[in-house]
């Protein structure tokens, strides 16, 4: 019995689900996870955990898990050892530097990834290879939220803990479908509206979870949510229920500001947005009567083409309203996935170094320089994006990629798999033979969080520990040991023993997290950053002042961009989002027997007006066909959905995946690809 106890083994980890960052115990024994126990001091969470949390890791001992190095030989892979994988992938970047220079390779880093793992891949792009074409998945989903904050705020984080949402009077929840994409966190506002009174106000296309509990639920027409708030901004302040005091301390630029709204009459909103004068004069009202008011916003807002924009129209309206500095107030982007913050914290970014330092500032680059013992480029590199269009053209061939599925979740994706087919050489680094991998000329296998130690960056910058409770499967290796390895192969020299130990060159050249370090971040313990030199956090982002030039916050001019406009056969419009089951592009959460015997595919949700228009029902097969591709999908007939508005879960198995039909259209300031300004014509395929 004493032996069979000492293979049961209790250890601390991060889900690797969603932004929330619920911590929690694994117990395990052998490789078998016997259960998963959340602590109470753990502090986005305490007890709670949603399904995917509780019962989603059983993909680690999937028999799909990648376990050796793969190498392409014609269209089929054979098994290799490390040191043949590593000595071509070798070979291979040295020719392309040697015949066409540093910036025809490039590296995409993985939000699910540790801020170890995003900090070494961009030290690889930028010190050994020489260029600054890194990117991250956050290009797929906040980076329009973090430049609205970028521009106003001046820090691209939440402004406070997901506490300081429970606190808010009010909260407005803007294009999340947050029950089921941040469900510990969803739990908070509604124990709030019980407990506390609190106010929620959810502005969506799709009558969610949330909405149904809401106080007001408005559905503004498709990409049209900068106009409503701007009216709704205007409106507060034709009314004299601005701040003044709070606008006079803290904010610049306020009379350009406010004479940029003089277009967004209540008159003006109802046309483009459909929504009523009532309802804007209500959620006006609600606003001023609340002493605190939080906004969430997700997808809804961003993966459009003025997603920044709109981003910063909410920053604005919080401004102008006075709704930062204090708890319950302030702007909530929530981060997808488990490490999108920590990704693009950590300088995976075509133009900043870890903590947001821009790579074209020379002093901040010679602080680098020195610590790394190499010269850096100074002029930003592609995005992922960019790289797309780079590789059709010509001028960039080799693509070193980790813990993405970009053949899958970049919008277009006919368009991307066709830049795949170019590439001279393609290295995909993950945990499962991804559709991506399909591509590749090498595969290297990866382990996965519970494999490996690390830390990452939650929604509300809280940087956590995760510690390792299996052995690596098979031949595989956590991400910053293969990455280490294949930088040494290029002359690196590198000799970090521990994740610790990168934490810590990190935290020495990085202001803004100068006091991380893992003993700061033992167990359950964590700090939110900025984090000073003594280990002081911030669990409110902004106490006295504004991180911008003169200390104050800058309201920020804003003009609405139309939604693509598409011809009249593609008469339906194709919205998109998250199951609560599944995990992204569903490598992961599809491995997982229980989980997949809940929800075995997707599914197109249809309104009953359209059922009956179009005659479908429960089951019924139908093609969606847009101007870039075309999906086979079964139906389900909902209210959520209304009119013809259609919805189509992100979460595929392969099936019916959503960027068959997705554009390339963009978000204009980041690139962030306007996943949701999709139309499409549908046919009936056959009745169930
Ligand atoms: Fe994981 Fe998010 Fe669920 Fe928490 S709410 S258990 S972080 S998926």
């Amino acid at each position: 019995a004493a032996m069979r106890e000492e293979r049961i083994k209790k250890t601390k980890t991060v889900c690797t689900y969603c932004g929330v960052g619920c911590a929690f115990d694994v117990w395990t024994k052998d490789r078998k996870i016997l259960k998963i126990e959340p602590q109470a001091e753990a502090p986005a969470n305490g007890i709670s955990t949603c399904v995917k949390g509780k019962f989603g890791w059983d993909y680690v001992n999937s028999e799909e898990r990648l376990t050796k190095p793969l190498i392409r030989e014609g269209d089929s892979f054979r098994e290799a050892e490390w040191e043949e994988a590593l000595d071509l992938i070798e070979s291979k970047f040295k020719s392309k530097l040697n015949t066409k220079g540093s910036d025809a390779l490039a590296f995409i880093s993985s939000s699910k990834c540790t801020n170890e793992e995003s900090y070494l891949m961009q030290k690889l792009a930028r010190g050994v290879i020489g260029t600054n074409n890194i990117d991250n998945c956050s290009r797929y989903c906040q980076s329009p939220a973090t430049m609205g904050l970028w521009r106003t705020v001046g820090y691209g984080g939440d402004s406070g803990g997901i506490e300081d949402i429970a606190k808010a009077e009010l909260v407005i929840s803007i294009g999340s479908n947050t029950v089921e994409s941040h469900p510990v966190l969803s739990t908070r506002v509604k124990r709030a509206q019980k407990l506390n009174g609190q106010k929620v106000i959810v502005a969506d296309l799709r009558k969610h979870d949330l909405a149904e509990r809401s106080d007001i639920f408005v559905k503004p027409s498709p990409g049209s949510d900068l106009v409503w708030l701007s009216a709704i901004t205007k409106y507060i302040v034709d009314q004299g229920w601005h701040d003044v005091a709070f606008l006079e301390k803290h904010v610049s630029n306020v009379e350009d500001y406010l004479s940029s709204l003089t277009p967004y009459t209540l008159d003006y909103a109802v046309e483009v947005t459909l929504l009523t004068k009532e309802e804007l004069i209500r959620i006006a009202t609600m606003i001023h009567e609340a002493k605190t008011t939080s906004i969430l916003w997700a997808m809804g807002v961003t993966q459009h083409g003025g997603g920044s924009d709109t981003s910063t129209a909410i920053s604005n309206l919080l401004l102008v309203t006075g709704n930062y500095m204090k708890p319950g107030a302030g702007s909530y982007p929530l981060r997808g996935h488990n490490n999108v913050q920590g990704a693009s914290d950590f300088g995976s970014m075509p133009d900043r170094l870890p903590g947001y330092q821009f790579v074209t500032d020379d002093e901040i680059r010679s602080r680098f320089e020195a610590n790394w013992g190499v010269t850096l480029p100074s002029v930003p590199g592609l995005n992922n994006h960019e790289m797309v269009d780079a590789i059709h053209e010509g001028k960039l061939d080799v693509l070193y990629l980790k813990g993405e599925d970009m053949g899958i979740v970049d919008s277009n994706i006919n368009h991307v798999q066709s830049a795949f087919e170019k590439l001279s050489f393609f290295v995909v680094q993950d945990i499962f033979f991804t559709k991506t991998c399909q591509y590749a000329d090498v595969v290297l296998p990866a382990s996965p969080s519970l494999e490996k130690e690390g830390t990452f960056v939650n929604t509300e910058r809280r940087f956590q520990r995760l510690y390792q409770a299996l052995e690596p499967l098979g031949d595989s290796k956590p991400d910053w040991q293969i990455i280490m390895e294949i930088a040494n192969r290029m002359g690196a020299g590198w000799s970090y023993s521990h994740p610790s130990e990168i934490m810590a060159e990190a935290a020495s050249l990085t202001p803004l997290f100068a006091g991380v370090s893992y003993e700061r971040l033992e167990g359950y313990d964590s700090l939110q950053w900025p984090v000073k030199e003594d280990g002081t956090d911030t669990p409110l982002l902004f106490t006295d002042g504004f991180p911008l030039p003169d200390g104050k916050a800058r309201l920020w001019p804003v003009e609405w961009t139309k939604p693509l406009e598409f011809e009249e056969v593609y008469d339906l419009h194709v919205n998109n989002g998250r199951l609560l089951e599944h995990f992204h592009e569903g490598n992961m959460t599809y491995q997982s027997e229980g989980i997949t015997k809940k929800t075995p595919s997707v599914f197109l949700e249809v309104s009953h007006e359209l059922a009956k228009e179009r005659e479908l029902e429960d089951g019924t097969m139908v093609r969606l066909t847009s101007p870039y591709g075309s999906v086979k999908v079964e139906c389900v007939v909902t209210d959520r959905v209304f009119g013809k508005q259609v919805y189509l879960p992100m979460n595929t198995n392969g099936e019916g995946a959503i960027n068959y039909l997705t554009s390339f259209h963009a978000d204009k300031d980041t690139d962030t690809p306007a996943y949701k300004e999709v139309s499409a014509k549908m046919e009936v395929l056959k009745q169930k």
